[in-house]
């Protein structure tokens, strides 16, 4: 259904963004009685939501005490206590349970339903905004904002404009930007002189769980492939120079890609495959290294491998492959030398996090704490604008605290606008 885009409806409150920030904004407003229209340019609502937690949505973390729980939010905690005061862990949770929603604790406080599924948070949310009216138009990309005296001006991409008395914004930040959390909100909010902090995913080395990893410290290997996988599934490659170091790799081919580690492993398990001859096919390898062995059929087996790559991982491979070093070339077992192909096409790398404790929490990026009102959600530098969710520069931890921010923040704005 299509509801009129036009100046001369001025609705009390336009909710930009339909995430988990946006819905909770719109149904609290439009509970307390507000005209609420909310506008997402996907054609469906929490593209991302229904991917949290692997699909589960982690929606919370279990900490009722407002004290703990902002505390987590590293450097932060002044700006966010008003908020949780007023909504925190407790008031999300009975939201979620007495909306038909149950939650379970899992390890380290993280908390999901007891469907596993994230369709059911969604299905709440959209249930909250359905029983109190909030009008949604799909498919409306906002292309920018004005703020006027007495309303804001939405102009939307298709060339309609609607005006609201107040609005609230809640376009995400720039992770996965194929879920439609693109950065653009970023975009109206500076020219309306809001400083947006840039993410600040630093370039960081990676560390490995893997033990035998660290006897390799110093090695570093040039023209490989590194092939990142999460939960499973294949990413994007990235080739070149790869540095081991006691806790894991390093270089610039790795600085580059940890960003979308950084990312990857908040919420997965991901493995990097480590090429080392990314120009040979498996066949073409097997060949090189069989016609090497052949040559040098009554040197040790590592002797020989040495020449191919440096003995320290020769070492740590053999090892890896059950497969005694000692032995002459002539005597490797065939199914010794496919095994040791494998292993050179894609040395499995076991992530555990960028490197250093502070890394383990996402540097989110957005728009700056001190300019907005956390009593209200309120912009300082815009009145009646309000922002809330991903589009706030909070760092925190993985474990349900990034949703617990967007129940928080667009509850809030909810109640204030
Ligand atoms: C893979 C993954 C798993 C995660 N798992 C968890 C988890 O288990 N627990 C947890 O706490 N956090 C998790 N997070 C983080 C969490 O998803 C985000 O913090 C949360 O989605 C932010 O909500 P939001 O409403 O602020 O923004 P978003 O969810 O990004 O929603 C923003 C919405 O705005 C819309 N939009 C953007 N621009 C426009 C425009 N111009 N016009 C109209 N609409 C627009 C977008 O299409 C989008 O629907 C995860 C993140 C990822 C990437």
């Amino acid at each position: 259904m299509k509801f009129p885009l036009d100046k001369q409806t001025i609705w009390d409150v336009v909710v930009i963004g339909g995430g988990p920030a946006g819905m909770m904004a719109a149904g609290r407003a439009a509970e307390r009685g507000r005209s609420v229209l909310l506008l997402e340019k996907n054609p469906t609502l929490g593209k991302k939501l229904l991917i949290t937690g692997g699909g589960r949505c982690n929606v919370t973390n279990d900490k009722p005490e407002v004290r703990t729980m902002v505390e987590k939010y590293k450097g932060n905690s002044q700006f966010l206590f008003s908020a949780f005061s007023q909504f925190g862990v407790e008031e999300a949770l009975s939201f979620f349970n007495q909306r038909g929603m149950p939650t379970k604790v899992e390890a380290e406080g993280r908390v999901f339903p007891v469907s596993d599924t994230a369709q059911s948070v969604w299905n709440v949310l959209a249930g909250y905004m359905k029983e109190y009216g909030v009008c949604i138009q799909t498919d409306a990309g906002v292309a920018g904002i004005e703020a006027e005296e007495g309303c804001t001006r939405i102009a939307l991409k298709d060339g309609s404009v609607v005006c609201a008395m107040s609005c609230i914004v809640a376009t995400g930040g720039t992770s996965r930007p194929e879920t439609g959390s693109s950065g653009e909100g970023f975009m109206w909010l500076k020219k309306l002189g809001h400083t947006i902090i840039d993410t600040d995913v630093a370039l960081v080395p990676i560390a490995l769980k893997d033990a035998w990893v660290k006897k390799l410290g110093g090695i570093t290997l040039e023209d490989i492939k590194l092939t990142p996988y999460k939960d499973g599934a294949k990413q994007k490659a990235y080739k070149g120079k790869v540095l081991f170091t006691h806790f894991g790799i390093s270089g610039p081919t790795v600085l580059n890609m940890s960003r979308e580690i950084g990312e990857m492993v908040h919420y997965s398990d991901v493995v990097l495959y480590l090429d080392m001859f990314p120009t040979l096919d498996h066949a073409a390898l097997k060949r090189e290294i069989q016609t090497l062995l052949v040559a040098e059929s009554n040197k040790q087996l590592k002797t020989v491998l040495s020449t191919l790559i440096p003995s320290a991982l020769v070492v740590a491979l053999l090892g890896l492959a059950v497969i005694d070093g000692n032995t002459p070339c002539h005597s490797v077992r065939s199914e010794d030398r496919t095994k040791l192909v494998a292993l050179f096409k894609a040395i499995p790398l076991h992530v555990q996090g960028l490197l250093g404790a502070e890394k383990a929490v996402v540097s989110s990026g957005g728009v700056a704490l001190p300019e907005v009102n956390f009593k209200t959600m309120e912009s300082r530098i815009v009145s009646h604008l309000y922002l809330v969710g991903d589009v706030l520069n909070i760092d925190r931890p993985s474990g349900g605290y990034s949703l617990q921010l967007c129940w928080t923040t667009g509850f809030v704005a909810g109640d204030n606008c």
